[in-house]
């Protein structure tokens, strides 16, 4: 929380005379956009907590204090009931030194104490051992300071004093340790005023009783663990309006919902529709997260104008009842109240998640917001986190008495908000991100976590690891800018090639993560996801359109935002496919699928038996088409049991370039034949013999009567051989016989000498 003031009292005033409900507007600005506006506030430059403090453990708080509407000034007593952790000489509580304190009473004894301007001391002797039970009871008064009470009359009519803690302004109006990780275990608050008036605080209302001069007590009672800026007043002269939220988890029973607003039928009217969302709110949120934390007490409002709204555990307080400001504050009773930052440094645990509840409200229950779409409002919070390169979610230790820095709209309620819907879209599955949310709860309930404690859960719950996810966007700063370049590969796919600039590249060089990516096309749009973690990294897709751009993150699930996007323009592919079978026929059979050819000349199918040694075994010319084409080449295997392809496709410059090469595994013999040529001949003949081994082959020459007129061996190749047979002019015209012999018997063919 933390409201604002001063210089917009006048638009504050304006704008809460006609209810506006502004929802389009996200988040941190209409809560406490109030940092912002409010300079230099004196207290907490020189903050100093007292380590005494933590000598004790707080157990219970009551109050019971007089405020009357329109005035800061708070009397009555403070009660502490606390436990010694370690021997106390002393007790040490921090209370503003512009609050007179009267009398302190330890354990029921009048006691001595001194004041610090923003401590009181009250020595103890003899010393109390660790293990005792201690309580202080404070008899003070004073004029709060108006950082911490808020009091005035506003356009409807309401005359209110209401008092807003968070996050070092509880001292301002009771005796109080200001330290989160010891929260107050119970309490009583009684407020006493004028009968005219109604008085709002934590818990349950037990009673009001009647006293003399015209005065009632309220007294509200609750018995949850509260953070030490959670326990409130809000006084005014309020109507009361009541609905009930009936969360699936504890049906039939139900939960109160006391809304204490202007005493004005018109202002009602005006917000009585968003204040009937709040059930709605309870319960989908009960579903989301688990069953509202203090369903065993009751969930309000009460309206003072503090300049926005805040979180006070089971009683908000707030302005206005825009239905984004109602969804922020109740999602705070989960994360804030019931679990609540350890730290300062990690108030993302309270406003990052209560923006971002605003968002789920939009989201999950679209009915109650019938003009606000999720996706634009997701759009707007990351808007604002863009208009500035730098700054973390965490905040840094020299900042943490910084409320203006603590409570940035921009860092820690949008930027906040929109890691964790970015961490959700890392988890990609929905059930492992509500579980881990569910799981935060129950681990953490009425006590305080870290950021890295979340981190724990989400990584136990979902499995990922996300170290780097909280160095980039929680600890680091800035966010990327992508440059895409989209090239299609045809026929059926593309290449995203996926390059990153940062905003902050000293602290945060480079984003790792999930990333969408829709590519656009008069064909349909195509959204892809791809897991970037180096640069320039590239990215291939199936995809048969004719792409016209690509849109980055189109469903702002991440920060970032868009810069340069090229079209690569289009790789031709030449060679879709080449495969090849042989038949039983030892015929291979090789088909090959193109597209996009531009200027092939030819495919020159080569042939090798070894797949080292390739030869010609013949070419297809190229039809130069862009549409797929489909060409076959047949072939005649030789011997043997493997064979190797490829083709050479021979471009119109003269270039070429290889395919794969194919292999065919089959097992091919060749019939042992004899062939002779030119017949009749004259003087050149050629003996053509195949056969299925290479082996050695003796060559005959018989003339018509059987005489031999040459015989040799040659080793001949297994397939064909080509065996030339010169000078047959030397022998006489006629009648002639050429004989072949080898292990696969013998052969023979007549010709003619001419
Ligand atoms: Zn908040």
């Amino acid at each position: 929380m933390k409201p604002y003031l001063l210089l917009l009292l006048g638009f504050v005033f304006a704008s809460n005379i006609f209810a506006q409900d502004n929802d389009n507007d996200p988040a941190g600005c209409r809560e406490k956009c109030s940092h912002a506006h409010i300079t230099a506030r004196p207290d907490q430059v020189d903050f100093y907590q007292y380590p005494s403090m933590d000598k004790y453990d707080v157990k219970y708080l009551k109050l019971d204090i007089a405020v009357e509407t329109g005035s800061t000034y708070v009397s009555g007593t403070a009660l502490t009931v606390v436990k010694a952790v370690q021997p106390l000489d002393s007790f040490v509580a921090e209370l503003r030194s512009n609050m007179i304190i009267d009398s302190v009473f330890i354990n029921g004894v009048k006691k001595n104490f001194q004041r610090g301007s923003d401590h009181v001391f009250i020595p103890l002797s003899p010393t109390l051992p660790a293990g005792t039970q201690v309580t202080a009871l404070f008899y003070y008064n004073g004029t709060c300071s108006p950082n911490a009470v808020f009091a005035g009359t506003n356009g409807n009519g309401l005359s209110y004093s209401a008092s807003v803690s968070e996050s070092y302004q509880a001292r301002e109006w009771f005796p109080v340790k200001q330290i989160l990780k010891d929260k107050i275990d119970s309490a009583d608050i009684w407020i006493t005023t004028d009968q005219a008036n109604k008085a709002g605080s934590n818990g349950t209302l037990e009673g009001v009783d009647f006293l003399p001069n015209a005065k009632k007590r309220y007294r509200w009672k609750s018995r949850h663990a509260m953070s030490y800026y959670m326990p409130s007043f809000s006084v005014g002269n309020y109507m009361e309006y009541d609905n009930y939220a009936k969360p699936v988890a504890m049906a039939p029973d139900s939960i109160l919902i006391q809304h204490y607003i202007a005493d004005d039928e018109n202002y009602l009217a005006s917000i009585k529709t968003n204040l009937d969302k709040t059930p709605a709110f309870i319960e989908k949120f009960s579903e989301l997260f688990g069953l509202y934390p203090f369903a065993d007490e009751k969930y309000g409002h009460a309206q003072a104008e503090i300049g926005g709204g805040m979180e006070h555990q089971t009683m908000t307080t707030t302005s206005s009842f825009g239905s984004t400001i109602i969804a922020h504050e109740l999602g705070h009773q989960w994360f804030g109240d019931n679990v609540t930052c350890a730290t300062w440094n990690h108030i993302w645990l309270n406003e990052g998640f209560a923006t971002y509840c605003e968002y789920l409200a939009i989201e999950k229950l679209p009915a109650l917001f019938p003009t606000t779409n999720p996706a634009t409002y997701m759009q707007n919070i990351h808007n604002n986190v863009l208009s500035q390169p730098g700054g973390s979610v965490y905040i840094p230790e020299a900042s943490v008495y910084d409320e203006n820095r603590i409570f940035s709209g921009r860092l820690s309620y949008n930027k906040g908000g929109a890691i964790i819907h970015n961490l959700r879209f890392e988890m990609q599955d929905d059930n492992l991100f509500f579980q881990t949310l569910k799981n935060y709860q129950q681990q953490y309930h009425d006590s305080v976590a870290t950021a890295d404690d979340f981190k724990h859960v989400a990584e136990t719950t979902s499995g990922k690891n996300f170290t780097d996810f909280f160095n980039q966007w929680y600890y680091g700063e800035g966010y990327p800018t992508f440059n895409i370049t989209y090239i299609r590969q045809t026929p059926d796919s593309i290449i995203l090639i996926v390059n990153e600039t940062v905003s902050a590249p000293a602290i945060t060089p480079f984003f790792k993560g999930l990333y969408e990516f829709k590519i656009t096309s008069a064909q349909g749009d195509t959204t892809v996801k791809a897991y970037v973690t180096s640069n320039n990294q590239q990215f291939k897709f199936k995809y048969n359109k004719t792409p016209n751009g690509v849109v980055v993150d189109p469903n702002n699930w991440v920060l970032n935002a868009t810069g340069i996007i090229t079209n690569g323009g289009v790789i031709p592919v030449k060679l879709v496919s080449f495969e090849g079978l042989a038949n039983n026929n030892c015929i291979a059979q090789l088909k090959w699928k193109t597209t996009n050819e531009q200027d092939i000349k030819n495919y020159e199918v080569e042939y090798s038996a070894d797949g080292n040694n390739f030869i010609k075994a013949g070419i297809i010319s190229a039809r130069n088409t862009n549409a797929e084409t489909v060409y076959q080449f047949n072939y005649n295997l030789g011997p043997g049991s493997y064979h190797y392809f490829r083709l050479k496709i021979n471009e119109t410059d003269g270039s070429n370039s290889y395919s794969r090469v194919i292999t065919i595994n089959k097992k091919c013999s060749v019939a042992f034949t004899l062939n002779v040529s030119p017949n009749p001949v004259s003087d050149n003949l050629f003996i053509t013999v195949t056969q299925p081994n290479a082996e050695k082959t003796t060559i005959t020459l018989l003339n018509a009567v059987g005489a031999v007129l040459y015989s040799n061996v040659k080793l001949l190749n297994a397939g064909e051989n080509i065996i030339p047979l010169d000078k047959m002019k030397r022998f006489p015209s006629g009648t002639y016989l050429l004989r072949i012999n080898n292990s696969n018997g013998v052969l023979s063919r007549k010709f003619i000498r001419k």
